[in-house]
């Protein structure tokens, strides 16, 4: 029986970079994973350019990046392993990277040059590496020196000391997704928040997107909102329209807190008094309603909102106050209710996931002694822009040290 002091399941973001760290510190590690290729996830992140982490976090305040039923559970990792670190490491490695907008941080060249950078430093800590190799089951074994993992993998039984659950969430299942992380939990007895999508396109019934299904690929900028009072959550980024709902960036960040049966708001023009535009234009244009509005929006989004009511369809000046007032109404707080997501086919995380409360957020030790869990299988869900990859980079930093220290 090969025996190791720590047994890492998920060679991904987390498990890869848990591997190397706990390696150089002096342990004698196993990372095994069930994927023909290595980090797949990696390799088509940030449109294959990887978003690696990003500037603008605030370890302090967590809540402002990060969603789970305990925000604040991911503030000790955060903290003790920053963008900044990550960033040093990508410069050792030599890495080009630039920075994008509202601080993500991409690599210049390819995904791929952070997966060889993992790889290498997995290398430098002499790090066992067995993929692809299923796993098939698991269990507790008293040993002496105490408690032990041992798993049955396809190639043959192993034990470690530590047993670190790094599988990740459940989206994107052609690529090797698994719920294995929450089957090992539930063994255990710890409880799992329930999985949804997140970070994934909306969709809405066929008969009310009709009217929007042909402007699928146009994009624009947007205020978009959904929950009210403490619950509300905004942002300013670009929507995309596809054929089926919405997507693109800003749909993506609303869909995290997005209930089911709730509605999102969207503002179409942000920053434009399109009341007051209109009123002025009444006044003094012959143009039609729909040209218009083709000031502040897409033309082709213009004109299929003018096209929603026959008192649009009109000279600006010859419509109705009213009916300009409603206008401006409609497109600063268009309220609409998505029937779904496009769901973990197309989602970019899983939110929920392994309750935090059932883990320590020093070590991300299990209350099963020696059982840990890191990244995404955590319930801890981060914004688009980075905020994932560096809380798989630091909830595996905090862990190796923790067993380390053990
Ligand atoms: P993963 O990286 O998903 O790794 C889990 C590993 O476990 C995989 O290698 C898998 O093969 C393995 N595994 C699963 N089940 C088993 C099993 N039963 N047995 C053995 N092995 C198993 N985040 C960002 O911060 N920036 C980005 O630019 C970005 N872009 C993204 C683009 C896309 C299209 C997607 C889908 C996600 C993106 N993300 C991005 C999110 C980010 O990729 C994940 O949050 C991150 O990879 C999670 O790391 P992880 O190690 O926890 O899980």
């Amino acid at each position: 029986m090969h025996s190791f002091d720590v047994v890492i399941v998920g060679a991904g973001a987390a498990g890869l970079f848990c591997a190397g760290v706990a390696g150089q510190l002096g342990l004698n590690v196993l990372l095994v994973d069930h994927g023909e290729k290595v980090a797949e996830k990696i390799r088509i992140s940030g449109g294959g350019r990887c978003n690696f982490t990003n500037r603008d976090l605030d370890p302090r305040a967590p809540h402002r990046h990060y969603l789970g039923e305990n925000p604040n559970f991911c503030r000790s990792a955060l903290s003790r392993y920053t963008p900044s670190d990550f960033v040093a490491l990508v410069r050792r490695h030599g890495i080009p990277f630039h920075e994008k907008h509202k601080g993500q941080l991409f690599g210049d060249r390819s995904a791929e040059d952070f997966i060889r950078m993992l790889l290498d430093e997995c290398g430098a800590g002499g790090v066992t590496h067995w993929q692809p190799c299923t796993v098939q089951e698991v269990h507790g074994v008293e040993a002496p020196g105490g408690a032990r993992y041992e798993l049955a993998t396809e190639r043959g039984p192993v034990q470690g000391r530590h047993l670190v659950i790094a599988t990740g969430g459940l989206s994107i299942p052609k690529i090797g997704a698994t719920d294995f992380g929450y089957r090992i939990a539930r063994q255990f007895g710890l409880r799992i928040v329930p999985p949804r999508p997140a970070l994934v396109p909306l969709t809405f019934a066929s008969a009310d997107w009709a009217p929007y299904a042909q402007l699928a690929g146009l994009s624009l900028p947007v205020a978009i909102a959904t929950g009210e009072k403490k619950s509300r959550m905004e942002f300013h980024e670009d929507l995309l329209f596809t054929h089926r709902g919405l997507s693109g960036p800003a749909v993506l960040q609303i869909s995290s807190y997005w209930r089911e049966g709730e509605p999102i708001r969207i503002d179409l023009a942000p920053g434009v008094d399109v009341a007051a535009q209109l009123r002025r234009a009444k006044a003094s244009s012959r143009k039609l309603v729909a040209n218009e509005l083709a000031a502040w929006l897409p033309s082709r989004l213009a004109d299929a909102w003018a096209a929603q009511d026959p008192a649009w369809q009109r000279p600006v000046g010859e419509a109705s106050d009213k009916a300009l007032a409603t206008l401006a109404e409609r497109l600063a707080r268009w309220s609409l209710v998505p029937d779904g997501t496009e769901g973990y086919r197309k989602a970019e995380v899983t939110a929920g996931g392994v309750d935090t409360r059932g883990l320590s957020s020093q070590t991300m030790e299990s209350s099963q002694p020696g059982l840990h869990f890191i990244g995404e299988a955590v319930d801890v869900t981060g914004w688009l822009g980075g905020y994932n990859f560096q809380w798989a980079w630091a909830s595996a930093w905090a862990c190796a040290q923790g067993i380390a220290a053990a």
